[in-house]
């Protein structure tokens, strides 16, 4: 069964649409079943019914016409029930319904399976026999596995409009089909949408209009005469290592690059007006449909060998395409996964917002286009990116709400909303030369936290009191190499002269994880558990010490420097971290360089240096808490996974309490505590940190003015009273309603909905 269901699978992902798709299913699980009619109903929400979508075996004709409310009918009944329900006699049921059009009397036996997509159920999936039998439980798993599977199609549909017109209305426009994603960085983009793929990954390619067929058509014969080229070049190299049976594979290559199924049929489709990448892909996805419904193990396995041709022509294709891309003015980046340097690839002028399939709003992406004052929505699992390239679109950065091709009615709302935020935005700039002191006279010092150079200039003009964390791994993965030690002293030279005296921290080289760097391919099962952080930096002290170097010799003179180090999880770490700085500062000693030992920190964000924060800041000058790393690790929730983005949040009381103790064993040692995760630039929860004692937060540069804000317009006195309040509740929802009414009761609404 699993190899059907597998089989079965495959073909539903490659359907081009959604009825399409709905056909396949009910015609194969009809088949596989033995049933005598499978149907599937989809929820119309407008109308909160259950609409007949696709049949095999009622009338045809009743396609569109049957509906049901919820609790309506048998339907209604798993629809409302939210569970299967398997009868061996439907028409006995009290809820049971008639509908003449469906031709439904003959049939007895019903199994119906809600089809469920974020806990809301989107649809029914049902079949019957005529027989008074009962469903066996093999039939009953198939088909709730099956439902499980469509419901991401059915969420996909609903996006790129394919169910438009499912209440047989006109579309009146001011309805828009938005979709859920997690807010990545504050703001609302409204512009052009351009997908981003990765090098050679051909399930990415989007399909696109074409301009120029003639061209278009040159490309392509050119890149099938290049890897035919390969082929024969390849076949002669392997010529005396391999049988002749293996052999013949390539010269199956070469007929299927000459072949009417393969290279004709991509040709007509770039002539109907798709450009080659995109005809490629759909020719490769027709040809894995016919292999996937091969019976035979061997020739299934076969459609790796079409895909792996279609691979080579795509980078030959592709040659071509990246060096020559545009970007429209108003470019949103849209993809599978926008990494930082597809961010770097759009002029700056031309970026106006992200949305990215996978990730959330801690991944590194997002922190990167938080710090370039980009709206991003990350995690947006639904959206159907093989056919929205050039569409218009919203991203709303503070909702994670991703509306394509917006009606007029959607579009003019965000457009005042964006009229809204700018004047706020000019509000929050004439704070920018006042003290960040509470209303009783607490100073709350506001720090940057950067890793580019490009934000630099408006970071100085912030009124920041310094950067409170330069993460130097950026500087680090935009190269081909390691940079050098004259390399680095040069990036960290600009930063710590551009603020000095105010104080730069620089943390010291953080990959692993999600942030990979080209040169140094890291390959783990759990990454945020592995090679991360310091344990990578111990374990090659050359790369270390070259960065500590670089580090103190660029702070010469300035002496404004401080170092962080990452990812400590234990005593004896920081015992071998602090060993190497030392051995760096006496190196540069006794070189004679006039260096100043800087103040040394450690981050906490690991939940054993929460329990072992008192033992670390004996040993160091200050403590700054990571609450992104903090709040992963403490809730055992990954920052970059979209599926469980919900749960994750800092405000968690689990998060509050830990960085409570944190605070409380750094004040034995009288050791000052900062916050540099992405919670202090949450204006809600600056509330909290200022009541905690915490008088340093470093942020993205965006988020500066409204923490100000928030801090102006308090006391410490209430700051505190507010967290003892937050201390007694035991749910994060309840901290995030508390925090954002006491915000709008201190007339400061505005704010509410730049937090999470
Ligand atoms: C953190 O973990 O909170 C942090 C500031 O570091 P990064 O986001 O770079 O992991
Ligand atoms: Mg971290």
């Amino acid at each position: 069964m699993l190899d059907t269901l597998r089989r079965l699978i495959q073909e539903v992902n490659v359907a081009r649409n959604l009825e399409q798709a709905l056909t396949i299913i009910v015609q194969r699980i009809k088949q596989i079943i033995e049933a005598d009619v499978c149907s599937v109903y989809l929820a119309d929400s407008n109308n909160q019914q259950y609409v007949l979508m696709a049949t095999d075996g009622l009338q045809p004709e009743a396609v569109g016409q049957v509906r049901l409310g919820a609790g309506e009918g048998l339907v209604g009944v798993v629809a409302q029930r939210a569970e299967p329900l398997n009868l061996d006699d439907a028409p006995s049921h009290p809820r049971y319904r008639y509908f003449p059009i469906s031709g439904e009397e003959h049939f007895h036996a019903f199994l119906g399976v809600p089809i469920i997509h974020h806990r809301d159920v989107v649809g029914v999936l049902v079949v019957q026999r005529h027989a008074k039998t009962h469903f066996d439980e093999d039939n009953e798993t198939l088909l709730i596995t099956m439902a499980a599977q469509l419901a991401g199609a059915i969420a996909h549909a609903e996006v790129s409009g394919d169910l438009a017109g499912l209440d047989n209305k006109p579309d009146s426009g001011d309805s828009s089909r938005a979709l859920l994603g997690q807010p990545g960085a504050p703001g609302i983009a409204i512009g052009k949408i351009c997908v981003m793929y990765p090098f050679a990954d051909i399930r990415a390619i989007p399909n696109r209009k074409v301009e120029n067929v003639t061209t278009e058509i040159i490309n392509f014969n050119a890149a099938i005469n290049a890897v035919k080229k390969d082929m024969k070049d390849l076949a002669s190299r392997l010529h005396d290592k391999l049988p002749t049976e293996e052999r013949a594979l390539f010269d199956v290559y070469s007929l299927m690059l000459d072949s009417e199924s393969f290279t004709g049929v991509t040709r007509s489709r770039i002539e109907a007006g798709n450009w080659a990448p995109g005809a490629l892909r759909e020719t490769i996805e027709e040809h894995e449909q016919v292999f996937n419904q091969m019976e035979d193990a061997y020739l299934r396995e076969r459609v790796e060998d079409i895909r792996d041709l279609g691979r080579r022509v795509l980078m030959y294709l592709q040659q071509n395409k990246q060096e020559s891309r545009e970007f429209p003015p108003r470019t949103v980046l849209v993809g599978e996964e926008i990494t930082a340097s597809m961010l770097a690839e759009v002029p700056s002028q031309n970026l106006c917002g992200v949305i990215s399939v996978r990730g959330s709003s801690t991944s590194h992406v997002a922190i990167l286009a938080r710090a370039l004052g980009i709206p991003a929505v990350m995690g947006a699992t639904d959206l159907p990116v093989g056919r929205i390239d050039g569409a218009e679109v919203i991203a709303d950065g503070y909702s994670g709400r991703v509306h394509i091709k917006p009606p007029e009615g959607v579009r003019k709302e965000y457009e005042r909303l964006v009229d809204e935020e700018t004047a706020l935005s000019e509000e929050l700039l004439a704070l920018k030369d006042l003290p960040s002191e509470t209303q009783d006279g607490l100073h709350v010092a506001l720090y940057v936290n950067t890793g580019l150079m490009s934000d630099l200039t408006p970071t100085r003009q912030s009124g920041a009191e310094g950067i409170g964390l330069y993460r130097t791994e950026f500087p680090f993965m935009v190269r081909q190499r390691f940079p050098g030690e004259a390399e680095q002293h040069e990036i960290y030279h600009q930063v710590l002269e551009a603020f000095a005296p105010r104080p730069v921290v620089l943390r010291t080289l953080d990959v692993g994880g999600d942030k990979a760097l080209p040169y140094f391919p890291i390959q783990e099962d759990n990454p945020f558990l592995g090679w991360r952080g310091i344990r990578i930096t111990l374990d090659h002290p050359e790369i270390f010490l070259v960065q500590i170097r670089a580090m103190m010799r660029a702070s010469v003179g300035l002496n404004n420097l401080n170092i962080l180090l990452p990812m400590i999880s234990d005593v004896s770490e920081l015992h071998d971290a602090l060993a190497l700085i030392h051995q760096a500062y006496g190196e540069l000693l006794e070189d004679g360089v006039d260096v100043v030992m800087p103040k040394v920190g450690v981050m906490i964000e690991v939940p054993s240096a929460v329990y072992q924060a008192g033992s670390l800041s004996r040993r160091v000058d200050f403590l700054s808490i990571g609450t992104n790393d903090l709040t992963q690790y403490l809730l055992a929730v990954d920052r970059n996974n979209a599926r469980v983005a919900e749960l994750y949040d800092s405000l968690h009381p689990a998060v509050i309490r830990a960085m409570l103790q944190v605070v409380e064993s750094a004040r034995v040692h009288n050791k000052p505590v900062s916050v540099c995760g992405e919670m202090a630039g949450d204006p809600a929860a600056a509330i909290l940190l200022v009541g905690m004692g915490i008088h340093s937060l470093s942020m993205n540069v965006s988020s500066l003015a409204r923490v100000k804000w928030v801090i102006r317009n308090m006391t410490q006195e209430r700051a505190m009273e507010i967290l003892s309040e937050v201390l007694m509740m035991e749910d994060v929802h309840s901290i995030r309603n508390y925090l954002n009414n006491t915000l709008e009761l201190a007339g400061m609404g505005g704010l509410v909905r730049a937090g999470k």
